[in-house]
């Protein structure tokens, strides 16, 4: 998320439109944040085992 949102903020405005590859590379990325489980819900997730870890 981070290298392709630098990468459209260094190509500018070519890196927002549809006409190239960047605007792509991001959705791309943004979805790995979501699908299969979004950020939040893994936090969620990893806290819950290391609460259980912990008290094990
Ligand atoms: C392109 C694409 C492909 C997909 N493919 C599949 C697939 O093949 N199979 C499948 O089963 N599903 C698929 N999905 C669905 C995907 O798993 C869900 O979009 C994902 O689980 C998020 O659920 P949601 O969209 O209902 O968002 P919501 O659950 O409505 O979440 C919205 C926001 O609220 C936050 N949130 C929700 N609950 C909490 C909480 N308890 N604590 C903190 N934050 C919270 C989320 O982190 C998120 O930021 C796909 C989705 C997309 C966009």
């Amino acid at each position: 998320m981070k290298v392709s949102t630098d990468a459209i903020q260094i190509l500018g405005g070519y890196g927002y439109m549809k006409d190239y590859p960047a605007e792509k590379y991001m959705r791309d990325a943004k979805i790995t944040q979501i699908y299969e489980g979004t950020n939040q819900i893994q936090r969620n997730i990893i806290g819950l085992q290391l609460i259980k870890d912990m008290a094990k």
